[in-house]
Protein backbone atom coordinates (compact mmCIF):
# COMPACT_ATOMS: atom_id res chain seq x y z
CA UNK A 1 0.00 0.00 0.00
CA UNK A 2 1.89 3.23 -0.93
CA UNK A 3 0.49 6.83 -0.65
CA UNK A 4 0.07 9.06 -3.71
CA UNK A 5 0.21 13.02 -4.19
CA UNK A 6 -3.31 13.70 -2.82
CA UNK A 7 -2.12 11.20 0.20
CA UNK A 8 -5.27 8.50 -1.30
CA UNK A 9 -4.14 5.15 -0.39
CA UNK A 10 -3.96 3.25 -3.73
CA UNK A 11 -2.73 -0.31 -3.72
CA UNK A 12 -0.25 -1.82 -6.41
CA UNK A 13 -3.15 -2.13 -9.16
CA UNK A 14 -3.37 1.61 -8.67
CA UNK A 15 -7.45 1.49 -7.36
CA UNK A 16 -8.59 3.33 -4.75
CA UNK A 17 -8.45 1.74 -1.61
CA UNK A 18 -12.05 3.16 -0.26
CA UNK A 19 -13.42 2.16 -3.68
CA UNK A 20 -12.62 -1.46 -2.95
CA UNK A 21 -15.09 -2.09 -0.36
CA UNK A 22 -17.42 -2.38 -3.18
CA UNK A 23 -15.85 -4.50 -5.66
CA UNK A 24 -15.78 -8.50 -5.57
CA UNK A 25 -11.69 -8.37 -6.33
CA UNK A 26 -9.93 -10.00 -3.11
CA UNK A 27 -7.85 -7.89 -0.70
CA UNK A 28 -5.74 -9.16 1.53
CA UNK A 29 -7.73 -8.64 4.56
CA UNK A 30 -10.35 -10.98 2.60
CA UNK A 31 -8.08 -13.88 2.07
CA UNK A 32 -7.18 -14.23 5.72
CA UNK A 33 -10.57 -14.43 7.30
CA UNK A 34 -12.23 -15.92 4.10
CA UNK A 35 -10.49 -19.42 5.00
CA UNK A 36 -12.24 -19.45 8.10
CA UNK A 37 -16.08 -18.49 5.80
CA UNK A 38 -15.30 -20.98 2.53
CA UNK A 39 -18.29 -23.63 2.75
CA UNK A 40 -16.96 -26.86 2.62
CA UNK A 41 -19.36 -28.82 1.11
CA UNK A 42 -22.57 -28.13 -1.69
CA UNK A 43 -25.28 -28.40 1.06
CA UNK A 44 -23.34 -25.08 2.95
CA UNK A 45 -22.72 -23.49 -0.37
CA UNK A 46 -25.91 -20.95 -0.46
CA UNK A 47 -27.62 -20.25 -3.88
CA UNK A 48 -26.44 -20.84 -7.11
CA UNK A 49 -29.30 -23.88 -7.27
CA UNK A 50 -28.79 -24.55 -10.73
CA UNK A 51 -24.84 -25.29 -10.43
CA UNK A 52 -25.50 -26.69 -7.24
CA UNK A 53 -27.74 -29.62 -8.53
CA UNK A 54 -25.73 -30.18 -12.03
CA UNK A 55 -22.41 -31.20 -9.98
CA UNK A 56 -23.99 -32.90 -7.42
CA UNK A 57 -25.06 -34.64 -10.46
CA UNK A 58 -22.04 -35.03 -12.09
CA UNK A 59 -19.82 -35.78 -8.59
CA UNK A 60 -21.73 -38.52 -7.99
CA UNK A 61 -21.69 -40.10 -11.51
CA UNK A 62 -17.95 -39.57 -11.41
CA UNK A 63 -17.49 -41.50 -7.84
CA UNK A 64 -19.41 -43.68 -8.92
CA UNK A 65 -17.29 -44.69 -11.93
CA UNK A 66 -14.30 -44.32 -10.20
CA UNK A 67 -12.86 -41.52 -12.51
CA UNK A 68 -11.75 -37.61 -12.27
CA UNK A 69 -14.50 -35.38 -12.58
CA UNK A 70 -14.81 -33.69 -16.24
CA UNK A 71 -13.14 -30.42 -16.37
CA UNK A 72 -15.54 -27.53 -15.09
CA UNK A 73 -14.94 -23.73 -16.55
CA UNK A 74 -16.69 -21.48 -13.65
CA UNK A 75 -17.53 -17.76 -15.33
CA UNK A 76 -18.74 -15.10 -13.87
CA UNK A 77 -18.05 -11.48 -12.02
CA UNK A 78 -15.08 -11.46 -9.25
CA UNK A 79 -16.38 -12.61 -5.48
CA UNK A 80 -19.14 -14.73 -6.54
CA UNK A 81 -17.87 -18.49 -5.27
CA UNK A 82 -15.48 -19.86 -7.84
CA UNK A 83 -12.76 -20.77 -5.76
CA UNK A 84 -14.91 -21.58 -2.71
CA UNK A 85 -17.09 -24.05 -5.21
CA UNK A 86 -13.67 -25.40 -6.64
CA UNK A 87 -12.86 -26.41 -3.02
CA UNK A 88 -16.38 -27.99 -2.29
CA UNK A 89 -15.63 -29.95 -5.71
CA UNK A 90 -11.94 -31.77 -4.04
CA UNK A 91 -13.85 -31.79 -0.81
CA UNK A 92 -16.54 -33.97 -2.16
CA UNK A 93 -14.45 -36.00 -5.06
CA UNK A 94 -11.81 -36.66 -1.81
CA UNK A 95 -9.26 -35.24 -3.74
CA UNK A 96 -6.63 -32.85 -2.99
CA UNK A 97 -7.19 -29.12 -4.46
CA UNK A 98 -3.74 -27.21 -6.29
CA UNK A 99 -4.83 -23.54 -6.42
CA UNK A 100 -2.92 -21.57 -9.05
CA UNK A 101 -3.73 -18.58 -11.50
CA UNK A 102 -3.00 -17.60 -14.95
CA UNK A 103 -0.71 -14.69 -14.37
CA UNK A 104 1.19 -17.30 -12.15
CA UNK A 105 1.47 -19.89 -14.53
CA UNK A 106 4.50 -17.72 -16.91
CA UNK A 107 6.12 -20.63 -18.91
CA UNK A 108 5.02 -23.93 -20.37
CA UNK A 109 7.71 -25.49 -17.60
CA UNK A 110 5.99 -23.79 -14.95
CA UNK A 111 2.57 -26.01 -16.04
CA UNK A 112 4.10 -29.16 -16.38
CA UNK A 113 5.86 -28.93 -12.55
CA UNK A 114 2.25 -28.05 -11.18
CA UNK A 115 0.36 -31.06 -13.49
CA UNK A 116 3.42 -33.69 -12.74
CA UNK A 117 2.56 -33.01 -9.51
CA UNK A 118 -0.71 -33.74 -9.25
CA UNK A 119 -2.13 -36.99 -7.32
CA UNK A 120 -4.53 -39.27 -9.26
CA UNK A 121 -8.03 -37.95 -9.22
CA UNK A 122 -7.06 -34.21 -8.00
CA UNK A 123 -7.93 -31.29 -8.49
CA UNK A 124 -6.09 -27.97 -10.31
CA UNK A 125 -7.65 -24.81 -9.98
CA UNK A 126 -6.80 -22.11 -12.18
CA UNK A 127 -7.71 -18.85 -11.34
CA UNK A 128 -8.12 -15.89 -14.25
CA UNK A 129 -7.83 -18.58 -16.84
CA UNK A 130 -8.34 -16.51 -19.76
CA UNK A 131 -4.80 -15.06 -18.79
CA UNK A 132 -2.95 -17.92 -19.55
CA UNK A 133 -0.40 -17.68 -22.44
CA UNK A 134 -0.08 -18.84 -25.77
CA UNK A 135 2.71 -21.18 -25.16
CA UNK A 136 0.80 -22.19 -22.09
CA UNK A 137 -2.18 -22.86 -23.28
CA UNK A 138 -0.64 -25.39 -25.61
CA UNK A 139 0.82 -27.70 -23.64
CA UNK A 140 -2.94 -27.61 -21.67
CA UNK A 141 -4.11 -29.07 -24.50
CA UNK A 142 -2.97 -32.56 -24.74
CA UNK A 143 -2.97 -32.81 -20.57
CA UNK A 144 -6.64 -31.89 -21.09
CA UNK A 145 -7.49 -34.36 -23.57
CA UNK A 146 -5.24 -37.02 -23.27
CA UNK A 147 -3.61 -36.79 -19.82
CA UNK A 148 -0.07 -36.82 -21.55
CA UNK A 149 2.44 -33.58 -21.50
CA UNK A 150 4.24 -33.62 -24.65
CA UNK A 151 8.26 -32.13 -24.08
CA UNK A 152 10.49 -31.41 -26.97
CA UNK A 153 14.33 -32.26 -25.92
CA UNK A 154 17.28 -30.60 -27.95
CA UNK A 155 17.02 -28.00 -30.60
CA UNK A 156 16.94 -27.75 -34.43
CA UNK A 157 16.83 -31.24 -36.37
CA UNK A 158 17.70 -32.98 -33.58
CA UNK A 159 14.92 -32.18 -31.45
CA UNK A 160 12.45 -34.51 -30.67
CA UNK A 161 9.60 -34.47 -28.74
CA UNK A 162 8.63 -37.08 -25.71
CA UNK A 163 5.55 -37.90 -24.32
CA UNK A 164 4.55 -38.15 -20.34
CA UNK A 165 1.79 -39.45 -19.04
CA UNK A 166 -0.06 -37.07 -16.69
CA UNK A 167 -2.41 -38.63 -13.82
CA UNK A 168 -5.98 -38.25 -14.63
CA UNK A 169 -7.06 -34.92 -13.04
CA UNK A 170 -9.57 -32.29 -13.57
CA UNK A 171 -8.84 -28.77 -14.15
CA UNK A 172 -10.93 -26.25 -12.79
CA UNK A 173 -11.01 -22.60 -14.91
CA UNK A 174 -12.39 -19.13 -13.71
CA UNK A 175 -12.70 -16.55 -15.14
CA UNK A 176 -14.16 -13.02 -15.31
CA UNK A 177 -14.65 -13.11 -18.79
CA UNK A 178 -15.23 -16.34 -20.41
CA UNK A 179 -15.51 -14.74 -24.07
CA UNK A 180 -11.66 -13.93 -23.57
CA UNK A 181 -10.73 -17.70 -23.66
CA UNK A 182 -9.68 -19.05 -26.91
CA UNK A 183 -11.83 -21.64 -28.50
CA UNK A 184 -10.11 -24.41 -28.79
CA UNK A 185 -9.30 -23.74 -24.73
CA UNK A 186 -13.19 -23.52 -24.35
CA UNK A 187 -14.05 -27.02 -26.04
CA UNK A 188 -11.91 -28.37 -23.97
CA UNK A 189 -14.02 -28.03 -20.78
CA UNK A 190 -16.85 -30.54 -20.36
CA UNK A 191 -18.58 -28.46 -18.07
CA UNK A 192 -19.18 -24.77 -18.44
CA UNK A 193 -21.03 -23.35 -15.74
CA UNK A 194 -22.16 -19.25 -15.43
CA UNK A 195 -22.49 -18.34 -11.60
CA UNK A 196 -25.00 -16.18 -11.52
CA UNK A 197 -25.42 -12.54 -8.91
CA UNK A 198 -26.49 -13.72 -5.81
CA UNK A 199 -30.55 -12.48 -4.25
CA UNK A 200 -30.82 -10.08 -1.08
CA UNK A 201 -32.51 -13.30 0.62
CA UNK A 202 -29.46 -15.32 -0.21
CA UNK A 203 -26.85 -12.99 0.80
CA UNK A 204 -29.00 -12.64 3.89
CA UNK A 205 -28.49 -16.09 4.52
CA UNK A 206 -24.59 -15.80 3.55
CA UNK A 207 -24.28 -12.67 5.96
CA UNK A 208 -26.10 -14.55 8.58
CA UNK A 209 -24.38 -18.02 8.40
CA UNK A 210 -20.59 -15.94 8.33
CA UNK A 211 -22.13 -13.67 11.41
CA UNK A 212 -22.24 -17.29 13.15
CA UNK A 213 -18.96 -17.91 12.42
CA UNK A 214 -17.54 -15.09 13.37
CA UNK A 215 -19.51 -14.54 16.56
CA UNK A 216 -21.10 -11.34 15.76
CA UNK A 217 -24.40 -10.76 16.82
CA UNK A 218 -26.80 -9.99 13.84
CA UNK A 219 -30.56 -9.45 14.05
CA UNK A 220 -32.08 -11.22 10.99
CA UNK A 221 -32.96 -7.58 9.56
CA UNK A 222 -29.38 -6.66 10.23
CA UNK A 223 -28.41 -8.98 8.04
CA UNK A 224 -30.94 -8.14 5.20
CA UNK A 225 -29.87 -4.60 5.17
CA UNK A 226 -26.23 -5.73 4.66
CA UNK A 227 -27.37 -7.97 1.93
CA UNK A 228 -29.39 -5.70 0.00
CA UNK A 229 -26.30 -3.26 -0.04
CA UNK A 230 -23.70 -6.09 -1.50
CA UNK A 231 -24.25 -5.83 -5.24
CA UNK A 232 -25.49 -9.54 -5.70
CA UNK A 233 -21.63 -10.85 -4.48
CA UNK A 234 -20.92 -12.86 -1.67
CA UNK A 235 -17.31 -11.58 -0.80
CA UNK A 236 -18.66 -7.69 -0.19
CA UNK A 237 -21.37 -9.09 2.05
CA UNK A 238 -19.03 -10.37 4.32
CA UNK A 239 -16.67 -7.28 3.99
CA UNK A 240 -19.73 -5.46 4.60
CA UNK A 241 -20.26 -7.27 7.74
CA UNK A 242 -16.95 -6.55 8.82
CA UNK A 243 -16.96 -3.06 8.51
CA UNK A 244 -20.86 -2.99 10.24
CA UNK A 245 -19.57 -4.67 13.38
CA UNK A 246 -16.70 -2.60 13.67
CA UNK A 247 -19.74 0.24 13.95
CA UNK A 248 -22.06 -1.69 15.83
CA UNK A 249 -19.06 -2.10 18.61
CA UNK A 250 -18.60 1.65 18.77
CA UNK A 251 -21.42 3.41 18.31
CA UNK A 252 -24.20 1.08 19.10
CA UNK A 253 -24.22 -1.92 21.78
CA UNK A 254 -22.71 -4.84 19.30
CA UNK A 255 -25.60 -6.16 17.97
CA UNK A 256 -26.39 -5.30 14.41
CA UNK A 257 -29.69 -4.08 13.54
CA UNK A 258 -30.94 -2.65 10.44
CA UNK A 259 -31.20 0.81 12.02
CA UNK A 260 -27.64 0.30 12.84
CA UNK A 261 -26.44 -1.47 9.52
CA UNK A 262 -28.34 1.22 7.75
CA UNK A 263 -26.58 4.44 9.30
CA UNK A 264 -23.14 2.91 9.21
CA UNK A 265 -23.31 1.80 5.69
CA UNK A 266 -24.66 5.39 4.57
CA UNK A 267 -21.57 6.75 6.69
CA UNK A 268 -19.63 4.50 4.29
CA UNK A 269 -21.40 6.03 1.56
CA UNK A 270 -23.09 3.08 0.19
CA UNK A 271 -26.79 3.98 -0.74
CA UNK A 272 -29.53 1.64 -0.07
CA UNK A 273 -28.94 -0.40 -3.50
CA UNK A 274 -25.34 -1.05 -2.76
CA UNK A 275 -23.92 1.78 -4.83
CA UNK A 276 -21.02 3.43 -4.76
CA UNK A 277 -19.46 6.25 -6.21
CA UNK A 278 -18.08 4.94 -9.07
CA UNK A 279 -21.44 3.39 -9.98
CA UNK A 280 -23.22 6.65 -9.26
CA UNK A 281 -20.33 8.70 -11.84
CA UNK A 282 -21.29 6.34 -14.79
CA UNK A 283 -24.93 6.59 -14.27
CA UNK A 284 -24.47 10.65 -14.46
CA UNK A 285 -22.11 10.73 -17.08
CA UNK A 286 -24.03 8.96 -19.25
CA UNK A 287 -27.18 11.38 -18.04
CA UNK A 288 -25.64 14.55 -18.11
CA UNK A 289 -22.82 14.02 -21.17
CA UNK A 290 -24.84 11.75 -23.51
CA UNK A 291 -28.34 12.50 -22.86
CA UNK A 292 -28.97 8.98 -20.91
CA UNK A 293 -27.02 7.11 -23.84
CA UNK A 294 -26.11 5.21 -25.85
CA UNK A 295 -22.23 5.56 -24.92
CA UNK A 296 -19.27 3.43 -26.21
CA UNK A 297 -18.07 1.44 -23.20
CA UNK A 298 -14.51 3.00 -23.73
CA UNK A 299 -15.50 6.55 -23.97
CA UNK A 300 -17.56 6.08 -20.94
CA UNK A 301 -14.22 4.52 -19.31
CA UNK A 302 -12.63 7.93 -20.19
CA UNK A 303 -15.02 9.78 -18.73
CA UNK A 304 -15.44 8.26 -15.27
CA UNK A 305 -11.54 7.77 -14.69
CA UNK A 306 -11.83 3.75 -14.63
CA UNK A 307 -10.39 0.83 -16.86
CA UNK A 308 -13.13 -0.57 -19.57
CA UNK A 309 -12.80 -3.95 -18.57
CA UNK A 310 -13.37 -3.07 -14.70
CA UNK A 311 -16.50 -1.16 -15.63
CA UNK A 312 -17.46 -4.27 -17.61
CA UNK A 313 -16.61 -7.08 -15.39
CA UNK A 314 -17.06 -5.30 -11.85
CA UNK A 315 -19.45 -2.20 -12.10
CA UNK A 316 -21.78 -3.60 -15.24
CA UNK A 317 -23.08 -6.82 -14.17
CA UNK A 318 -24.50 -5.14 -10.77
CA UNK A 319 -26.45 -2.43 -12.43
CA UNK A 320 -27.33 -4.73 -15.46
CA UNK A 321 -29.40 -7.01 -12.65
CA UNK A 322 -30.79 -4.15 -10.74
CA UNK A 323 -32.47 -3.20 -14.47
CA UNK A 324 -30.33 0.63 -14.14
CA UNK A 325 -28.31 0.09 -17.02
CA UNK A 326 -29.27 -1.60 -20.40
CA UNK A 327 -26.00 -2.40 -23.25
CA UNK A 328 -27.59 -2.29 -26.64
CA UNK A 329 -25.35 -2.55 -29.70
CA UNK A 330 -24.42 1.14 -29.86
CA UNK A 331 -23.52 1.23 -26.77
CA UNK A 332 -24.88 1.82 -23.01
CA UNK A 333 -28.02 3.42 -21.49
CA UNK A 334 -29.36 4.65 -18.43
CA UNK A 335 -32.76 3.19 -17.93
CA UNK A 336 -35.48 5.02 -15.95
CA UNK A 337 -34.88 3.28 -12.72
CA UNK A 338 -31.73 4.61 -12.79
CA UNK A 339 -32.87 8.59 -13.43
CA UNK A 340 -35.35 7.92 -10.70
CA UNK A 341 -32.73 6.31 -8.43
CA UNK A 342 -30.43 9.28 -8.77
CA UNK A 343 -33.04 11.74 -8.27
CA UNK A 344 -32.66 12.94 -11.93
CA UNK A 345 -35.80 13.69 -14.49
CA UNK A 346 -35.84 11.88 -17.74
CA UNK A 347 -35.18 14.42 -20.91
CA UNK A 348 -39.15 15.77 -21.71
CA UNK A 349 -38.39 15.58 -25.74
CA UNK A 350 -36.80 11.91 -26.26
CA UNK A 351 -34.14 12.42 -28.55
CA UNK A 352 -34.15 10.17 -31.40
CA UNK A 353 -31.22 7.72 -29.68
CA UNK A 354 -33.63 7.28 -26.54
CA UNK A 355 -36.63 6.24 -28.98
CA UNK A 356 -34.27 3.00 -29.30
CA UNK A 357 -33.51 2.71 -25.57
CA UNK A 358 -37.07 3.09 -25.14
CA UNK A 359 -37.74 0.36 -26.84
CA UNK A 360 -36.01 -2.01 -24.65
CA UNK A 361 -39.05 -1.17 -22.04
P1 LIG B 1 -14.35 -15.98 -6.42
O1 LIG B 1 -13.38 -17.11 -6.51
O2 LIG B 1 -15.51 -16.13 -7.36
O3 LIG B 1 -13.72 -14.62 -6.53
P2 LIG B 1 -14.63 -16.87 -3.66
O4 LIG B 1 -14.91 -18.32 -3.87
O5 LIG B 1 -13.25 -16.51 -3.22
O6 LIG B 1 -15.02 -16.02 -4.95
O7 LIG B 1 -15.71 -16.36 -2.59
C1 LIG B 1 -15.56 -15.17 -1.87
C2 LIG B 1 -16.10 -15.32 -0.46
O8 LIG B 1 -17.51 -15.41 -0.51
C3 LIG B 1 -15.62 -16.57 0.28
O9 LIG B 1 -15.10 -16.18 1.52
C4 LIG B 1 -16.82 -17.40 0.58
O10 LIG B 1 -16.85 -17.65 1.96
C5 LIG B 1 -17.99 -16.52 0.25
N1 LIG B 1 -18.94 -17.25 -0.57
C6 LIG B 1 -18.95 -17.29 -1.93
N2 LIG B 1 -19.98 -18.03 -2.39
C7 LIG B 1 -20.64 -18.45 -1.30
C8 LIG B 1 -21.82 -19.25 -1.12
N3 LIG B 1 -22.49 -19.71 -2.18
N4 LIG B 1 -22.22 -19.52 0.12
C9 LIG B 1 -21.54 -19.02 1.18
N5 LIG B 1 -20.43 -18.25 1.09
C10 LIG B 1 -19.99 -17.97 -0.13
Amino acid sequence: MAGNAKGVEFDEAGIDFESRLMTGAETEEDSAVELTLRPQTLSEYIGQEKAKEHLAVYIEAARQRGEALDHVLLYGPPGLGKTTLSGIIAHEMGVELRVTSGPAIEKPGDLAALLTNLGEGDVLFVDEIHRLSRAVEEVLYPAMEDYALDIMIGKGPSARSIRIDLPRFTLIGATTRAGQLSAPLRDRFGVVMRLELYTPEELATIVRRSAGILHISCADDGALEIARRSRGTPRIANRLLKRVRDFAQVIGDGTITSALAREALSKLDIDPLGLDDIDRRMLRVIIQHYGGGPVGLETLAAAVGEEAVTLEDVYEPYLMQIGFLARTPRGRCVTPGGYEHLGLPMPAQAPAETTEQQKLF
